[in-house]
């Protein structure tokens, strides 16, 4: 009789199961420490108005760097962050610094610039939430309707009465919400009808897409006119090239960001980028 499995293979499997978890124990302790030892930091990428050009905002990015001087990339971190509710201290600070680093471009003088922030769901769904933004605006001394929050459709999934009165209470301070990497949940079409949002966020895997020669079945020009018939702004992210750039104005679309027009950058030289762009 034929054995499905080894011995030894059985005990492979185990070992290496075990040594993932091994894995995310070191990667969960190792980021609690750089937190406490202050060893993450955020990075700004540019928003701009795709007609003008204009720079609007910016979206705050999480970093870690760890004792070596390398980064740990956000998608291997925040889903354990997630997991483990260390998300909710660091997604809190995530929010303290950010506005802070508005209020610094609003007495720069870049009075209406937006500052879009990553939330997740975890985060959204504490019960204090809405009082950790109250208290976040205030403390930075920034108008509500300049901070962005950006949510992912996941949390469409969920309760969408409970979740609406908790977008209820963040528009009601002024606060804006974007739904972020739009298309890619399993809930896009319904979020439109049942969440109360302001802004779609295009995916950066359909901007992929967007070329002059490709003409139908465009996903992009469809969140776009979806967008438009929902009375709904919206901005596409990963923008890599000007004709994905020229491609999406005559989409229609109203803003964008991507490496085209700038890398996320660390605070300070996102600042000088800003101020030499002002000339
Ligand atoms: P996201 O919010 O969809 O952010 C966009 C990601 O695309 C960022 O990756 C950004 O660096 C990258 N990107 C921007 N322009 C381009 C481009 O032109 N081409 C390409 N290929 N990529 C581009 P990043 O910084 O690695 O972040 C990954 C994800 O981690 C974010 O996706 C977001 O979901 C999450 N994240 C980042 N910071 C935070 C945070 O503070 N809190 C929470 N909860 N999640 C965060
Ligand atoms: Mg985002
Ligand atoms: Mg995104
Ligand atoms: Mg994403």
């Amino acid at each position: 009789q034929a054995k499905l499995f080894s011995r030894g293979k059985v005990q492979y499997f185990k070992a290496s199961l075990r040594q993932a978890a091994k894995d995310r124990i070191e990667l969960l302790t190792g980021l609690r420490e750089a937190f406490s030892s202050e060893r993450l930091f955020l990075y700004y990428q540019p928003q701009i108005d795709l007609r003008t050009r204009r720079v609007i905002g910016a979206e705050a990015l999480l970093r870690w760097r760890n004792q070596h001087g390398e980064f740990i990339p956000p998608d291997r971190f925040i889903p354990l962050a997630e997991q483990s509710g260390t998300i909710i201290p660091i997604g809190a600070w995530v929010l303290r610094t950010a506005c802070a680093q508005l209020k610094q471009l609003i007495d720069l003088g870049y009075s209406d610039f937006r500052m879009a922030v990553n939330v997740s769901y975890a985060q959204f769904r504490e019960p204090d939430f809405v009082d950790v933004l109250t208290k976040v605006i205030n403390e930075a001394c920034v108008p509500a309707q300049q901070l962005e929050i950006e949510l992912t459709e996941s949390i469409a999934i969920e309760d969408p009465i409970s979740i609406n009165q908790t977008l209820s209470a963040i528009r009601a301070l002024g606060i804006k919400v974007a739904m972020d990497d739009f298309g890619t949940g399993y809930s896009s079409l319904s979020v439109l009808n049942k969440l109360r949002i302001d802004r779609l966020k295009i995916d950066r895997a359909f901007v992929a897409d967007v070329s002059p020669v490709a003409t139908d079945g465009n996903l992009a020009r469809v969140i776009i006119h979806l967008a438009k018939d929902f009375q709904l702004s919206v901005i596409a992210e990963g923008i890599e090239t000007e004709s994905q750039l020229n491609e999406l104005i005559k989409m229609g679309c109203d803003e964008g960001q991507g490496y085209f027009i700038a890398k996320p950058m660390d605070a300070k030289t996102f600042v000088d980028w800003l101020m030499a762009d002002a000339k």
